[in-house]
């Protein structure tokens, strides 16, 4: 092998999808190896790609020069560029897309210039203080960016004649122009991202009437503070600590990172079940193979005891591990425990994180500094030295699945890299998907179980509330039926918790016209626009959209306007008619609005400062409140006539996990579930905590239906702003698919289940398969036809393995 090389093939995160090859300038012919990051031009633009292989074949067309390397070593190591390759192939996406989304480091090379919100903005928004007539766009402009930062040219195309406004609202200190989006000053991250740390006063130095306000409150209270927390107790807080950052007279650090160890559990002897489970896994570990387990425990079996004697028989046997958790199980509650039980080991990665954090948590578990990864999705590419172990907890959830290009399932990669790995698997869930528990039958893994709670707690008891009997008995339309508001208020008398599930937010589902029936829909997508009474508008679930409710019908004129159906703001209001005295909090991607919020509404629950949390799904998953002793369900339906293959699959799996937050301490546990469909094999299942029994009936409905896992699957969809375009390449795909070959079954093209979306029309193509290699062939004969044709890049999307069909 020569160490000095003329030319490399780079792969760049463009649709067409080959490596380009580039020719090194001299100074780089020895530096340059697999895996390393370069800046090459193309076209007339500069990219960054990943390099894959270096060598001295002279291309057959002159070939540009490279630019720039950012790596002195590889960020991508051999084994993780194979697994990049893999996934491109596997779900049918570019590498380059696939290599950047895996490099968490490619974003601090970007160099574009966007508007954010500065934390008055982000305050501003919150409390929609800018609700003066006639600047809705205004606050359209500010909600988009409250999900991020975008660039000029972006905000023009969606607000034409935005710069103006623009200026307005940076003169008014809501938002501001920021240089560099990776390379930005963490100090400048919003103040509810910031944490203090505050050593002394300096001797001999000049403050400012804030700083010494500041200080004078951070000398009272000693210990580290949010700094959005602090703004609210100290007036212009935000300011006065980033100035006195700047001078290092304090220390702001990312607060995510801050792992919140108050919430640290005591060690527990592992139960002889747990024990039991562990003991396989630990097997398989000293055998140094590759195996994959399904750990199925019921909620409050202690499945999380399992993963940490697992991790630390990993790193006891000097190899490294990684768990996976859902997006929104990872709480600084969540990484203290972990942090106090295996300390600086861990490295949290987060795909909510920026990309200076996450490059620095990826850095020091590349240098074997931290050996244990503890995150969301993305984080199955950490580069974890020596990997042993790959944890999946709640295995089943939906976030695995990433829903733009690439899309991969995190838990389905992660199986592949611990087959490349030789290391062990443990998929844990209450409520495990068809298609991990079918695995079990093939023989691809082995099940574990944890069939009872710990320390004999028994399973709540749970109830059908028919709500068409009631409605028979009483006559009312109400939201709850006697029985729950009764069971609801004694749990206030006895000074007990109650957590209630509405899963949908907002105030009431839709807005109607008496006249016509027409529903409101919103400008960009073919759906009903949700009442938020809080904010007194119409908003788009699906693009964030925003309105005034109108006072006429937009379709027929008429004013017999009325609202239909309800969400959990609603729920929370009519609580407080029924029971004046309870003390409510709500959890939903409403109230959830700045990084800890999720966690102070949580908090202040566990603490006892709430009677009933409401909420939606957030409620169901992962936490373990000792006093909550009933669990109410409003509407155990909604999602259930969902146009879905899985709508059953989901519905069971939320019931299950609601269910399980009651009792799982020392009181028992009631659940009552509000029901029109108190005979569906879901909720019947779900009400009898009988997994095995759901997993029969839903497998004979998938063999029957061939849907996975008795078949693979993909979902075609193709987008266009002009209906016609979208018609013309959907026809296209109809073409080329037209005379399957046996073994492929083809559903469509069909108007989506949600035929305009973000101000696109959409048409779908399911195609299912017998065999995946043909399915896979078949898939990149269409991405092919799309490049040839010249579609533009986000026109067609490939899913495979969909996880959701709308
Ligand atoms: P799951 O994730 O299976 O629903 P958790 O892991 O949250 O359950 O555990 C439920 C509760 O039981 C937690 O409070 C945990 O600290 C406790 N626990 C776990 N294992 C044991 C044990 N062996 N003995 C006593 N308590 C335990
Ligand atoms: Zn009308
Ligand atoms: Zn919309």
């Amino acid at each position: 092998m020569p160490t000095f090389f003329e030319y490399i093939d780079v792969s760049l995160p463009v649709p067409i999808d080959r490596p380009f090859t580039y020719r090194l300038p001299e100074t780089l012919r020895h530096r340059v190896a697999p895996g390393c990051r370069i800046i090459v031009p193309f076209g007339s633009r500069k990219l960054t790609g990943v390099i894959l292989r270096a060598h001295n074949d002279p291309p057959s067309v002159t070939a540009k020069e490279a630019l720039r390397l950012l790596d002195a070593e590889p960020v991508l190591e051999e084994k993780l560029l194979a697994l990049g390759r893999w996934v491109a192939d596997y779900y049918c996406a570019p590498l380059g897309e696939v290599l950047r989304s895996m490099a968490p480091l490619t974003g601090e090379v970007r160099r574009t210039r966007v508007w954010a919100l500065t934390d008055k903005g982000h305050s501003v928004i919150r409390q929609l203080l800018i609700g003066e007539p006639g600047n809705d766009t205004a606050v359209d402009l500010l909600r988009l960016l409250e999900q991020r930062a975008l660039s000029e040219t972006t905000l023009e195309r969606k607000f034409p004649g935005a710069k103006k406004l623009l200026k307005s609202l940076e003169k008014k200190g809501l938002i501001e122009l920021e240089q560099n989006l990776a390379e930005r000053d963490p100090m400048r991250a919003p103040a509810a991202r910031l944490r203090v740390e505050f050593q002394g006063r300096p001797a001999e130095v000049k403050l400012t009437k804030q700083e010494r306000e500041l200080v004078a409150y951070l000398e009272l209270h000693p210990g580290t503070h949010n700094l959005e927390e602090l703004e609210l107790l100290v007036k212009g807080a935000s300011q006065a600590a980033r100035a006195m950052a700047r001078r290092n007279l304090l220390i702001l650090k990312p607060e995510a990172l801050t792992a919140d160890t108050s919430w640290a559990k005591p060690r527990h002897d592992l139960n002889p079940e747990q024990q039991a489970a562990y003991d396989e896994i630990r097997k398989a570990l000293d055998a140094h193979h590759y195996q994959t387990f399904l750990l199925r425990g019921v909620t409050g079996s202690g499945k999380t005891e399992v993963y940490l004697s697992a991790i630390e028989a990993a790193l006891q046997l000097d190899r490294g591990a990684l768990l996976l958790v859902p997006e929104i199980a990872l709480t600084p509650a969540m990484a203290g425990q972990f942090h106090s039980r295996f300390g600086d080991q861990v490295a949290i990665l987060h795909s909510a994180f920026n990309d200076s954090e996450r490059a620095e948590q990826w850095r020091r578990l590349r240098s074997g500094l931290a050996k244990v990864g503890v995150g969301t999705r993305s984080a199955v590419f950490a580069p974890v030295a020596n990997l042993g172990l790959i944890i999946v907890d709640e295995e089943h959830d939906q976030s695995y699945k990433q829903e733009e290009t690439p899309r991969y399932n995190g838990r389905d990669v992660a199986i592949v890299r611990a087959r490349e790995a030789k290391a062990v698997v443990v998929l844990g869930s209450a409520t495990p998907s068809l298609e991990s528990r079918y695995n079990v039958e093939r023989g691809k893994s082995r099940l574990l179980e944890l069939p009872v709670r710990v320390g004999d707690r028994p399973m709540p008891t749970v109830e059908l509330i028919d709500m068409r009997e009631e409605f028979l008995e009483t006559r009312q339309n109400g939201l709850f039926s006697r029985k729950l508001i009764e069971a609801i208020g004694a749990k206030i008398e006895s000074g007990e918790q109650t957590v209630l599930l509405m899963n949908r937010r907002g105030f009431s589902a839709s807005v109607a016209c008496r006249s016509c029936g027409e529903r409101v829909q919103c400008v960009n997508c073919a759906v009903a626009l949700t009442f938020h009474r809080r904010d007194n508008r119409l908003l788009c679930h699906y693009c964030n959209f925003a309105q005034r409710v109108p006072q006429v019908c937009p379709h027929c004129g008429s004013e017999h306007i009325y609202f239909l159906g309800s969400g959990s703001e609603k729920v929370e209001d009519e609580l407080h008619r029924h029971l004046p005295r309870a003390r409510i909090a709500r959890l939903d991607r409403d109230t959830v609005t700045g990084k800890n919020r999720y966690e102070q509404i949580l908090g202040g629950f566990r603490e006892g400062n709430y009677d009933i949390l409401v909420g939606t799904q957030m409620i169901a998953k992962g936490h373990d409140i000792p006093n909550v002793t009933l669990v109410g369900v409003v509407s155990g339906d909604i999602g259930l006539a969902m146009p879905d293959f899985r709508s059953a699959e989901r519905a069971f799996q939320l019931l299950t996990q609601v269910a399980g937050r009651a009792g799982r301490h020392s009181l028992p546990g009631t659940v009552l579930i509000q029901t029109i469909n108190p005979d569906h094999y879901a909720i019947r299942c779900a009400a009898e905590q009988d997994f095995g029994k759901f997993y029969e009936k839903e497998l004979q409905f998938r063999r029957l239906m061939r849907y996975p896992p008795f078949c693979a699957m993909a979902n075609i969809v193709v987008r266009a702003e002009k209906q016609e375009d979208a018609l013309r390449m959907s026809g296209q795909i109809a073409n080329l698919l037209g005379m399957p070959e046996e073994g492929i079954k083809v559903l469509g093209p069909a108007e989506a289940p949600v035929p305009r979306l973000k101000n696109e029309f959409r048409y779908q193509t399911l195609i299912k398969a017998i065999s995946r290699p043909k399915l896979n062939e078949l898939l990149k004969c269409l991405r092919q036809h799309a490049l040839d044709d010249k579609w533009p890049a986000t026109a067609l999307v490939v899913d495979v393995d969909p996880m959701s069909l709308l």
